[in-house]
């Protein structure tokens, strides 16, 4: 017999952000330092090919041909890259699941309920309603933290025992363009763009970079939306003091578009010197966004049973870290295992356990330029200055 399988979501979650609010990579990346990172292994066949810079300006339709690429030598495109819209890919998983049973909640978990000390009841959603499982996975990305703390306060568990340990909430600022139907047709041809991480030209209004160069702008083609995103990837945490000892970083409660100033100057800086098109004529940003992921020591997701024996059939399937939107279609069979406690094999096993120490093992990490190095209390500080 199938067992009865519930989703809880947030509704908000299921429309505007799906699993993430980017898809991953379009037709090309154009970069510089993480190549030889990637393919510095033998086993993956490099496909990316070295292009000059005036090559770059004259591709796509001469949507970049007024970069400013002074600070670069060279160019790279990987014709193998590909980009999926995030939204609507979660949208089709959810009509699909419920097409064959699955039931689909919608609600705002706010707490985690025990079962005396011999497991986890269930999850208690903001209606009161409490939703009863045998097992329960959480997937609730940057908002973890913030859920299991009142649990973990409940069991007394040291700071070396609490989730915000294993990862952390952060967000990058996303700026969006609606484009004309004209623009559309032009700029549906780009690549996805990748412009920095090594020489990136910023402008004079980035500061508290202690390593500003390894930061990068990212801008995919418009989905049938029509929005253009530019993304910058010097991320941020915002912490919050929830008993006298335990600090955690959690989305803040108001509005995602509102973004400090000094973080909308740094992607102004990157669309002016990438795409100065977009900031002709006094043309605005249609709208800010904060978008936010959980994000672990190493990049490597955190997919496994809670260690503590009161949660021992609470699994976790979090810590994205800004890179996990490409695992949708095969990461279900992994948590799949966990849930049924079936081993993934000794090397994902081990990539994906609560880390006894919280490990700082950053050098091997998939994405090291959005690791959080500020938290938003610090950039709204500046700006009251
Ligand atoms: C700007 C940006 C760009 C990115 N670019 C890429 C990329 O190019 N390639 C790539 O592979 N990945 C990318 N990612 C990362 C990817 O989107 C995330 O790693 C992935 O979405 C994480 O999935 P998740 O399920 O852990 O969390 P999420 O997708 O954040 O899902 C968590 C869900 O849980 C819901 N939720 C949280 N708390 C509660 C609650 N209390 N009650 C009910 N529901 C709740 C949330 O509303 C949300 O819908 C990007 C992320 C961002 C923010």
């Amino acid at each position: 017999m199938m067992s009865r399988v519930i989703i809880v979501r947030r509704l908000e979650s299921f429309i505007a952000k799906g699993a993430g609010e980017l898809g991953v990579f379009d037709g090309f990346r154009i970069s510089f330092s993480c190549r030889p990172k990637i393919f510095s292994n033998e086993i993956y066949r490099d496909p990316t090919k070295t292009v000059s810079l005036d090559e770059v300006k004259q591709s796509y339709g001469g949507i970049i041909k007024d970069a400013d690429l002074a600070n670069f030598r060279s160019a790279y495109v990987n014709p193998e890259a590909g980009w999926a819209d995030a939204g609507t890919a979660v949208k089709r998983m959810l009509e699909e699941s419920i097409a064959v049973g699955i039931e689909y909640k919608v609600g705002d978990a706010v707490g985690i309920v025990l079962r005396g000390q011999s497991g986890v009841k269930g999850v208690k959603l903001a209606t009161g309603e409490v939703v009863e499982a045998d097992k329960i996975v959480l997937t609730t990305g940057a908002w973890t933290s913030f859920l299991m703390h009142s649990i973990e306060e409940e069991l007394g568990l040291r700071h070396e025992e609490r989730i915000e340990r294993q990862l952390t909430a952060a967000a990058v600022c996303v700026a969006h363009y609606q484009l004309t139907e004209e623009e559309v047709e032009l700029y549906s041809k780009m690549p996805v763009i990748v412009y920095g991480e090594k020489g990136i030209p910023f402008g004079h209004r980035v500061f508290m970079f202690s390593d500003a160069e390894s930061f990068a702008g990212e801008v995919l083609p418009p989905p049938q939306s029509g929005i253009l995103k530019f993304t910058f990837s010097g991320s941020v945490t915002n912490t919050i003091t929830v008993t006298s000892e335990q600090r955690i970083s959690v989305p803040p409660f108001q509005d995602q578009s509102i973004v400090p100033q000094a973080l909308k100057n740094e992607i102004l800086d990157i669309i002016k010197s990438l795409m100065p098109y977009f900031q002709n004529n006094g043309r605005e940003v249609d709208r800010w966004r904060l978008c936010w992921d959980s994000i672990t020591p190493t990049q490597n997701q955190l997919i496994c049973r809670h260690p503590n024996p009161s949660m021992h059939n609470l699994c976790l399937a979090v810590g994205g870290s800004f890179h996990s939107y490409k695992f949708l279609p095969t990461i279900g069979k992994y948590v799949a295992n966990v849930i049924h406690g079936i081993s993934n094999g000794d090397e994902k096993d081990h990539a994906w356990e609560w880390k006894a120490t919280g490990s700082q093992d950053r050098l091997k990490c998939a994405h090291a330029n959005v690791i959080p190095k500020r938290d938003l209390k610090d950039l709204i500080h500046m700006e009251s200055r």
